[in-house]
């Protein structure tokens, strides 16, 4: 790398042909373990392919369930599309180092070059292959902060899927454009807690002004999934197969760094259910588990939704109606429900398995919980010096990169520190208003708090 280069390219052609299954080597790794079975909310037995079947697409209930392949191949549609957005630019973060006077290298893999806006079209894209695949209708899923309804309606489209999408309330009502962009790719979009479903009106029966959450949207559009003929769900983060998908990140991350000579001392990642952090990893956390190298790991957190930090790792539900699977994972209780003060996004109850597992054995170095307007000051600081207008989500990781470049200025070390930039903030600007405005607070849940979210993570006896 030249002094004055800022990009590192690969070719179309070195785009990754499988994507990376660090489950495979979680088993074998001295002091490794797999992440604890998903159990059936019925039986309490390890699910199985056939148990997930009426919920997922088979290809991806297979997937979720694979411990033995480590790499699985991308089919050539899959890579085609890719094609049209990837490989994404990892940056030498130049400008922020000269702001920071760091001696650190710092690079990001940056995510928000297409439409929806983030990295989650790399496995919404691989959802809806094979769902067409399946010869399945249509999908359903539940969207947050929009951008994952988003990719989803993308790959819908291009795949011509029926596509239902359940938004968090309080984002619809302020993210208007993020409902009309998803209407544009041809989905529907319905604001959950919604009279449509069951587990919708036994919600506003109970709390008639809900905002809504992850945890209800999800089960909405399971319960939607399981009584539509031809339907499957499918989910944008934490799963086992999401994080597959999310490989292709730090497989071209890697590919890109290798042209260049370097190597990250530190992988920094916003964490919300884990998978882009997940992603960015896998080619480093398989040299970890195989002793290669000890790159340090850090997921980054919301103090808002602070799950790896706060949370117990325990078996619980993936959604508040508690339809879902169990499992074990670092958890606030599946009826957790952060502060609506919060504009950051990363606000799900729970932790990818795989990651919490990777944290539980040490192999995930460290999390770490900021507060949002520590996260926005780094969002412009980044903003102003690197010229891209990060989305509140991955400006948590810019937090922590930020804070481990001051570390390398006055320790002297020339660290290269290595984050994932996982998205643009054009669709969260009412939250970089209030931040401008100063009318931007802190949300940070007490242990009072904590313990309701707790009291509905279930007891499971001889289980937990
Ligand atoms: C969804 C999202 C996240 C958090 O999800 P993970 O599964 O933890 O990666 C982070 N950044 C952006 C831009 C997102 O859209």
């Amino acid at each position: 790398m030249k002094e004055t280069d800022y990009k590192t390219y690969i070719d179309e052609d070195e785009l990754p042909q499988a994507y990376y299954n660090v489950r495979a080597d979680m088993i074998t790794a001295a002091g490794g373990h797999d992440h604890a079975p998903i159990l059936h909310p019925g039986t309490l037995q390890a699910v199985s392919v056939a148990d997930m079947e009426p919920i997922f697409c088979t290809e991806l209930a297979k997937q979720e369930l694979n411990t033995k392949d480590r790499f699985i191949d991308i089919p050539g549609e899959l890579i085609d599309f890719y094609r049209m957005y990837r490989p994404s630019p990892l940056v030498r973060a130049r400008f922020l180092e000269r702001l920071l006077k760091t001696p650190a290298r710092i690079y990001y893999k940056y995510e928000g070059n297409n439409t929806s806006g983030s990295h989650k079209l790399n496995s919404a894209i691989a959802q809806g292959y094979y769902a067409k695949e399946q010869g399945l209708r249509g999908l359903t899923t539940e969207t947050g902060a929009g951008q994952w309804g988003t990719a989803m309606a993308m790959a819908a489209a291009y795949f011509e899927l029926e596509l239902e999408v359940f938004m968090v309330k309080v984002s619809y009502e302020q993210k208007p454009h993020r409902k009309t962009i998803m209407q544009t790719f041809g989905a529907s979009v319905v604001p959950s807690p919604s009279n449509t479903t069951e587990v919708g009106r036994k919600m506003l029966d109970e709390f008639p002004d809900s905002s809504g959450s992850l945890g209800t949207a999800i089960s909405e559009a399971v319960e939607r999934a399981l009584s539509t003929e031809g339907y499957r769900y499918v989910l944008g983060s934490v799963l086992n197969q999401v994080l597959l998908h999310q490989s292709i990140i730090g497989l071209e991350t890697k590919i890109a760094m290798e042209k260049i000579d370097e190597y990250p001392d530190i992988v920094i990642g916003c964490a919300g259910g884990g998978s882009n952090l997940g992603g960015l990893m896998a080619p480093f956390i398989e040299d970890r588990l195989a002793g290669r190298q000890s790159p340090y790991f850090i997921a980054v957190e919301s103090a808002s939704c602070p799950s790896l930090t706060r949370g117990r790792f325990a078996y619980d539900f993936c959604d508040t109606g508690q339809v879902t699977p169990l499992a074990k994972m670092y958890t606030l209780g599946s009826g957790f429900i952060p502060s609506a003060n919060h504009a950051g996004g990363l606000r799900y109850h729970g932790m990818s398995p795989i990651l919490s597992q990777l944290y539980h054995d040490g192999f995930l170095d460290e999390a770490r919980a900021v507060d949002q307007i520590s996260v926005f000051d780094a969002a412009l600081q980044f903003a102003r010096t690197e010229g891209t207008l990060p989305a509140p989500e991955s400006s948590h990781a810019i937090r922590v990169a930020i804070d481990e470049a001051i570390k390398c200025r006055e320790s002297g070390e020339e660290k290269v520190i290595l984050f994932g930039c996982t998205g643009n903030g054009y669709f969260d600007l009412t939250a970089f208003e209030q931040y401008l405005n100063g009318t931007m607070t802190d949300s940070i849940p007490t242990d009072e708090d904590l313990a309701r979210g707790f009291a509905s993570i279930p007891s499971l006896e001889g289980i937990q």
